[in-house]
C-alpha cells in the first residue's frame, strides 16, 4: 500500500490549470486510494509496442496519416532518462548535423519509458502530442488543434494521462507492468 504523508494531500502538480472539481474528484480518488482502480477500469490492457524499432513504426503511421508533409523522423526512441516529473511528456529536439558540407535539421522524437507499459490510448496520445510540435513549438491553440486532429480524445488522454502521473508520484507503481510478458 502506498505511503501517505499525513496530513497533506499528495500534489497534483501535473493537473494544474484544471477546474477545481475536477481536482477535487481527483483529490477524492487519490485519498481513498482508488485511482489504479479507476485507470484500470477504464484502460484495462497494456500496447504491445516494446522496442524503439516498434516504436518507430508506430510513430510513423500516426505521421504518414496526419503529418506527410512534416520533416522526417531520423529517430525514435524510449528514453530511461527522461526524468518522469519533469519532461514526461516527451520531447523534441531539432538536431542539427553536418552532412558533407550541409547543415541538415533531423527530427528526433523521445519518450519517456514509462510510456512503454501504458494502455495504446496513452500511447497515441504522447505521440500526437510530440508529432504536433513538428509544426507547432509552443502549446497554444493552434498546437491543441493540431493534436484534436490527429486525435479527437486528446484531450481527455491528456488528462488521464496526468491522473496516471498523478498516481505514480503518489504511489509509485506502474499499473500495467505486470500485463507483460517481459520488459524490454
Ligand atoms: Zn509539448
Amino acid at each position: 500500500m502506498p505511503t501517505i504523508v499525513s496530513g497533506s494531500t499528495p500534489a497534483l502538480r501535473y493537473l494544474q490549470g484544471y477546474p477545481t472539481d475536477t481536482l477535487a474528484q481527483v483529490e477524492k480518488l487519490l485519498q481513498e486510494d482508488r485511482v489504479a482502480e479507476w485507470l484500470l477500469a477504464k484502460y484495462p490492457l497494456a500496447h504491445t509496442v516494446r522496442t524503439d524499432r516498434a516504436l518507430f513504426d508506430y510513430v510513423q503511421a500516426l505521421k504518414a496519416e496526419y503529418l506527410r508533409s512534416a520533416e522526417p523522423l531520423s529517430k525514435v526512441a524510449f528514453d530511461a532518462k527522461l526524468h518522469i516529473i519533469k519532461n514526461a511528456l516527451g520531447t523534441h529536439t531539432a538536431v542539427s548535423r553536418v552532412q558533407g558540407n550541409k547543415l541538415k535539421a533531423k527530427r528526433e522524437i523521445r519518450i519517456a519509458t514509462l510510456f512503454k507499459t501504458v494502455p495504446d490510448e496513452f500511447l497515441r496520445m504522447i505521440t500526437v502530442h510530440e508529432l504536433a510540435h513538428l509544426k507547432e513549438r509552443a502549446h497554444d491553440k493552434a498546437f491543441y488543434s493540431l493534436c484534436k486532429h490527429m486525435e479527437p480524445r486528446y484531450h481527455q488522454l491528456e488528462f488521464d494521462v496526468r491522473v496516471y502521473l498523478t498516481h505514480l508520484e503518489a504511489a509509485g507503481t506502474s499499473l500495467w507492468a505486470t500485463s507483460m510478458d517481459a520488459v524490454v
